[in-house]
């Protein structure tokens, strides 16, 4: 069950003209437009084109009255017995309800009786025959009745089932798989059900575990239209619970600027993390009871094989999320709210305590951010824009993961993508899709590897070629071999530095001279964190010992170098996005020659520094004396050697 803290956070539009009806928000605002309903429970999400609630997320939950509170009421059991019966529940691991029916404090009956006191909806008495006239067996399959112990009201409209137990969600969630939506109308004891089932015989049902373990096999076997038909009314209009949870947690982290989502299941609960500005942040913990549910749902809109927890998997989401403008306002073009199309790359990998499930969320729009955002100082832009306009040659992106490589590159990309180049991709994965680019997705699995999809590629005449990595010998040989008959090539490699791609690549078993001739600029980026425009401050106090490390002299410091403060707009953490910096090193004869020669990365980075090359730690440099960032920042992503980057994360 989804819990959160009360909200204390006021309306967004004071005045805000919502209100409660019924248990629902009404709304008498434009599409788009947030809603909150400060009288009770707090809600929040965006009104739909109909003026219906789309995306609500409820915040809080009214309170319910306890289980024990309600027996007691009704004279079933006594406070004390209901207090014994809570202990012994806590100490075995099982719930109340089936503490006192084991002890025989109360019948099956007066529990399904509380419970539907307590979610609101009717108690059904099967051994009653008006109550037995409610129910049309006929309305869902008898498998399924059997299965997961419900019973289908009669009558036409919106399917209403008779169900034992509204806290297994898991169950619930699995029926609605099978069936599609239902309201849950009443609630029944599990004995009377069964034995209804089994025509009036008295008949136990199965254990409560049991019977969930069952309605789990039976949903995975499920077949293929109706995975299709479950597919489809994934949508985030459906108010499923668990679906609206993932839709909840993938809107949250799509607005909260994550770069990707990790639902990480541990020993009693499940762990949700986000990754911001490249640093993880603990969201919540989710109840181990929805993880069964959590899970399959994601794996199910990812396109996975939910049955399949042994081995990893990897699919794909696409979900509509509307655009905010930085203060969190819906934004909105022609009277409509902007709704984006985001990719999520999912990846499922079989952990200790179940599937550990990453989104990495691929966002369109940090490739139009453009290539000052990016982080460019205008000196080097404009070699940037330079080299990447040249006719032949090899132009390398190099770093670790998650430094922004791709970025660059896609931005080159879309100031060189006009109708009269021709541009083929090769990558694994293709992270977005661009109008007028040819981009082949890698499938090492079916055979279609760098090697045989670039051998391809060169048969196609293409001007520019983009090849996701260069990861052996063989990649990096059709690379040069494009590059020296007429192609501009584009690639990434994984090394620290702009030099060391050299050494890397002669490392590989190519021909030194090769890569002398071929290579024509290479550039080595990382990111670091942004300080927040809306509450950094001059830092008059800098700390000497990283100031050193970032080669910045106090005198210099005083007066231009910025610290993190913290404020709503970044969420306390006084950064606010990325920006990469770069070292780009330009191939000059001097640099040929050395690499010609074999020479070690200090020779050639000595070279490049000759030739202009500005460091990482140069780069950054600049941008800490400019405010844009800190000395810890730079220190922590230019990796100097002999600093030990968690000596950043405890401070
Ligand atoms: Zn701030």
């Amino acid at each position: 069950m989804l819990r959160r803290p009360h909200t204390t956070e006021p309306p967004a539009v004071p005045d805000a003209p919502d209100r409660h009806v019924g248990g629902q928000v009404q709304l008498l605002r434009p599409p788009g437009a947030k809603i909150w309903c400060s009288r009770c429970t707090p809600h929040r999400g965006v009104i739909g084109s109909e003026g219906s609630v789309r995306q609500e997320v409820p915040l809080a939950r009214k309170p319910r009255q306890k289980l024990g509170e309600i027996l007691v009421g009704l004279g079933v059991v006594t406070l004390a017995q209901v207090d014994e019966a809570f202990a012994a529940a806590r100490a075995r691991g099982m719930r109340l309800g089936e503490i006192l029916v084991e002890t025989n404090a109360c019948k099956e009956e007066d529990i399904a009786k509380a419970l539907a006191q307590q979610f609101s909806v009717d108690f059904i008495n099967l051994d009653v025959v008006s109550d037995m006239n409610k129910i049309d067996k006929a309305r869902i399959p008898a498998d399924l009745i059997k299965k997961f112990l419900v019973l289908p009201m009669a009558g036409s409209g919106k399917l209403r089932l008779v169900i034992h137990d509204p806290m297994d969600i898991d169950t619930l969630e699995m029926l609605r798989f099978r069936v599609g939506e239902f309201e849950q109308a009443g609630i029944a004891s599990k004995r009377q059900i069964s034995s209804y089932i089994n025509g009036g015989a008295k008949a136990e049902g199965p254990p409560r575990k049991q019977l969930a373990g069952d309605s789990m096999d039976k949903s995975i076997d499920m077949n293929k239209s109706s995975i299709d038909r479950s597919a489809k009314s994934l949508d985030i209009d459906d108010d499923g619970p668990i679906r609206r949870l993932v839709a909840r947690i993938i809107l949250d982290a799509v607005n909260g600027r994550a770069s990707d989502i990790h639902i990480e299941p541990a020993e009693g609960h499940i762990m949700l993390r986000y990754r911001i500005d490249g640093v993880c942040v603990e969201i919540e913990k989710l109840q181990k009871n929805l993880q069964n549910a959590v899970l399959s749902t994601i794996k199910l809109m990812a396109g996975v094989n939910i049955a399949e927890r042994r081995i990893p998997q990897d699919g794909r989401i696409k979900f509509p999320v509307p655009e905010i403008d930085h203060m969190g306002e819906p934004v909105y073009k022609d009277g409509q709210p902007v709704i984006n199309q985001i990719d999520f790359r999912v990846s499922t990998c079989p952990a200790f305590y179940g599937e550990s499930v990453v989104l990495r969320i691929l966002r369109p729009d940090s490739v139009r951010i453009g290539l000052l955002n990016l982080g460019f100082e205008q000196d080097s832009l404009d070699v940037f824009n330079k080299i990447i306009r040249r006719p032949n040659g090899i132009f390398l992106v190099t770093g670790p993961t998650g430094s922004g490589k791709t970025t660059t590159l896609y931005s080159a990309l879309a100031i060189l993508n006009t109708p009269d180049r021709k541009i083929i991709t090769a990558e694994d994965p293709v992270e977005y899709n661009f109008n007028g680019i040819n981009q082949v997705q890698i499938r090492e699995q079916i055979g279609l590897s760098f090697g045989v999809v670039l051998k391809s590629m060169l048969r196609q005449a293409p001007n520019i070629i983009l090849i996701g990595e260069i990861r052996d010998r063989e990649v990096a040989d059709i690379a040069i071999q494009a590059a020296l008959t007429g192609h501009l090539v584009f690639s990434t490699l994984h090394t620290n530095d702009a030099p060391s791609a050299i050494t890397r690549l002669v490392d590989m078993g190519v021909k030194p001279f090769l890569v002398a001739s071929s290579i024509q600029a290479v550039l080595a980026q990382r990111l670091g964190r942004v300080l927040c425009p809306l509450c950094k401050m001059i830092d008059d106090a800098p700390d000497p010992k990283f100031l050193k490390l970032v080669d910045i002299a106090p005198e210099e410091a005083m007066g231009k170098v910025m610290k993190a403060v913290g404020c709503p707009n970044c969420k306390g953490t006084g950064y606010r996005g990325r920006k990469a910096i770069f070292e780009m090193m330009i191939m000059n004869s001097e640099i040929r020659e050395l690499a010609f020669q074999r020479a070690g990365v200090s020779k050639l980075r000595a070279a490049a520094v000759r030739g202009g090359m500005r460091s990482l730690l140069g780069d950054g440099r600049i941008k800490i004396l400019k405010g844009v960032t800190t000395p810890d920042e730079v220190a922590k992503y230019a990796q100097i050697e002999g600093f030990d980057p968690s000596e950043v994360t405890k401070r």
